[in-house]
């Protein structure tokens, strides 16, 4: 049984600050050892529960978060920058489940820590069919495009119920409560292994009654920016458009989820070059 596992960083416990979790901070050294932490437990979960095949797609800025050699031995890990499929990178339908662990959420979100939606310096907010969504709903096209379930998403409690709005609702790990973007309560970092684990496993076990994320019909990509500039850059993408509401929403409409996804990752790299 193969287990593909997106691993963010902003959803961990004991996470709070940006210094924790960016290369060269501060902090740095600490948060990249409570993601692992986490990672390990849900893997060992998952062994338990009889899965033996695992990718971890370490994506969170630089991509080089998880140190190799202290990551769980029966996984591989994909990491480095300039992914195509970005936080989504490897996912084939090979795989039996999916788990998206150290997740946040979407910008905008109330008391969710360090929230943003992949750009927090480009995207003001993103809507699937109206509703906002954060990255959880975004990644979960992938998910559905290769017909894989999305089994685990951890996180604090702003993520949990972002992830809950899945349609089926994966098993989701509240490792602490936010009450601001900057300040949470958190388990224990030990607490919250022992919690991951058990919902790893769990997930897993009840695999059987979780379908992977559906979509009929055509799926309306809505993304606002920052500047009219970001939207009216976004806009020269094939069949993107300026949205007519405001100068700085365009919308995209297709009913395949992998081209929805593909085009907001366009979006967020090609903004980027206007990003101060
Ligand atoms: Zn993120």
């Amino acid at each position: 049984m193969k287990i593909f596992i997106s691993t963010d960083f902003e959803g961990v416990a004991g996470i709070v600050d940006w210094d924790q979790i960016m290369v060269g901070s501060h902090n740095y050294e600490l948060g990249r050892r409570l993601l692992l932490g986490e990672v390990n437990a849900a893997i060992d979960g998952a062994l338990q529960a009889g899965a033996d095949t695992f990718l971890v797609n370490d994506s969170h800025s630089s991509m080089r978060n998880l140190e190799p050699d202290r990551l769980h031995g029966k996984a591989s890990l994909l990491t480095g920058k300039h992914k195509p499929m970005y936080m989504m990178e490897g996912l084939d339908k090979s795989f039996d489940a999916i788990f998206f662990l150290g997740y946040h959420g979407s910008i905008g979100a109330s008391r969710a820590i360090l929230s943003h939606s992949y750009n927090p310096r480009a995207i003001w907010e993103a809507r699937l069919n109206g509703e906002v969504v954060g990255e959880t709903a975004l990644n979960a096209l992938v998910a559905a495009h290769f017909g894989v379930p999305i089994a685990l998403v951890t996180g604090d409690q702003v993520t949990a119920r972002e992830a809950c709005r899945l349609s089926p609702s994966p098993h989701c790990i509240e490792v602490k409560h936010g009450v601001s973007r900057y300040a949470a309560e958190s388990l224990h970092p030990e607490v919250a292994r022992e919690r991951i684990q058990e919902g790893a496993q769990l997930a897993v076990d009840s695999l059987a009654l979780v379908g992977a994320p559906n979509y009929s019909g055509d799926i309306e990509l809505s993304v606002t920016f920052l500047t009219a500039d970001m939207a009216e850059m976004s806009a020269w993408l094939h069949d993107v458009e300026l949205s007519g509401k405001d100068t700085r929403t365009v919308r995209f409409v297709s009913s395949q989820p992998l081209e929805v996804f593909r085009t907001f990752i366009t979006m967020v790299m090609l903004t980027r070059a206007l990003v101060e």
